[in-house]
């Protein structure tokens, strides 16, 4: 899945040459040592075919009063309709207790040693599924999204929305969790697919998650019912398969066009979801609420002064426009939802849906 690189080479333009304060005689030992390592960095951005003008130089930094959880808050206030994109991954969704069904270790794959797979991820490549679909519905059955219900993190981007403030929100989670806590379709991106919704992969009718669900819960591998042939495989993203065009489309358009970014509870290992972070306008503030730092800029990016990667040592906010917030995810939105002066909101928000969840569980199971 995914292994699309986002290589976005751009057309091979120098700099011009100008004649800078280096050409006169004036210069200290200091000067012409940056002026050499400059020459190395052009040199370098030359041969890479990378345009100066994706560079970090150009950067408009300097938009937050502070790198704190204060400053973004003092940040988002002080923009009208501030447009906010949020992107999230399988971090929002932990505490709701889905496990990590891409992780070998997640105990999900005990279930699967009798069909003897040749690695564990071949239960999600379309080849190995075409062949043999009974792993994979195996697992499915472990993680079809059923009483699972949204976390804070979730209704905290459903208060976004609610207040105007949610431009699109994009998430690499697959559980339909969004769409639980009351997103509206057109805010949401599911950029690994989702269990919503299923195709035949023979002759591309649709499926519903409801009709998908009572097959594999009877342990039947789900056969199209049009075609009588082809196997009806849920519309998440397996390897070897294109993310969805909706995310490709609007990824494109998107995020020049946002005032802040959320990131939330993904390890931005995964591309091209990763790098939508370096997408956004060179001045637009981003803010990472994770259990750890990720997304860092790497060494020969920071060398070349590309723009690739989040930058979390800015010394002050006239340098640095990343903050990291570190911890759990419905802890840190609860702690902005607090500072918005929404905290109270979030707190009953959660208590309304939840009870009407496990209301809408109870009268299923009883009929
Ligand atoms: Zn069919």
């Amino acid at each position: 899945m995914e292994k699309h690189n986002d290589e976005q080479k751009k057309d091979n333009n120098p700099d011009e040459e100008k004649p800078g304060p280096s050409s006169e005689n004036t210069e200290t030992e200091e000067d012409t040592e940056d002026s050499g390592m400059e020459k190395v960095r052009k040199y370098l951005l030359q041969k890479l075919k990378i345009n100066a003008s994706d560079s970090e130089s150009d950067s408009t930094t300097g938009v937050l009063k502070e790198l704190t959880i204060d400053g973004i808050v003092d940040y988002i206030k002080q923009i009208p309709k501030c447009k906010i994109i949020t992107m999230v991954g399988a971090g929002i969704s932990t505490s709701a207790g889905i496990p990590d069904f891409r992780s070998p270790s997640s105990g999900l794959y005990h279930n699967l040693e009798k069909y003897n797979l040749p690695y564990p991820q071949a239960v999600f490549e379309l080849d190995f599924f075409k062949e043999n679909p009974e792993p994979f519905f195996t697992l499915a059955k472990q993680l079809l999204p059923e009483g699972f219900k949204p976390t804070p993190s979730h209704y905290f981007i459903r208060l976004l929305w609610e207040k105007g403030l949610l431009f699109r929100h994009y998430t690499q989670n697959i559980d339909t969790l969004e769409r639980v806590a009351g997103l509206p379709t057109e805010k949401l991106v599911e950029a690994h697919g989702t269990f919503h919704t299923g195709h035949c992969l023979k002759c591309r009718a649709p499926y519903t998650l409801e009709w998908m669900k009572e097959k594999v819960l009877e342990n039947i591998v789900p056969k199209c019912e049009e075609c009588e042939e082809g196997v009806v495989k849920p519309d998440i993203v397996f390897f070897g398969e294109m993310l969805p065009d909706r995310f490709l489309y609007l990824a494109d358009k998107d995020f020049i066009h946002a005032d802040f970014l959320i990131i939330m509870g993904s390890s931005l290992l995964v591309q091209p979801f990763a790098s939508l972070v370096d997408r956004v306008h060179p001045s637009c503030p981003r803010l990472l609420i994770n259990k750890e730092k990720v997304g860092m800029q790497d060494r020969i990016s920071r060398f070349l002064g590309l723009r690739q990667g989040l930058i979390f040592d800015a010394k002050t906010s006239h340098s640095g426009r990343d903050v990291a917030w570190l911890g759990d995810c419905d802890t840190g939105c609860q702690l902005l939802a607090d500072k918005l002066g929404w905290g109270e909101e979030l707190k009953e928000l959660v208590k309304r849906e939840h009870a009407r969840l496990d209301a809408e569980n109870l009268s299923a199971k009883d009929s």
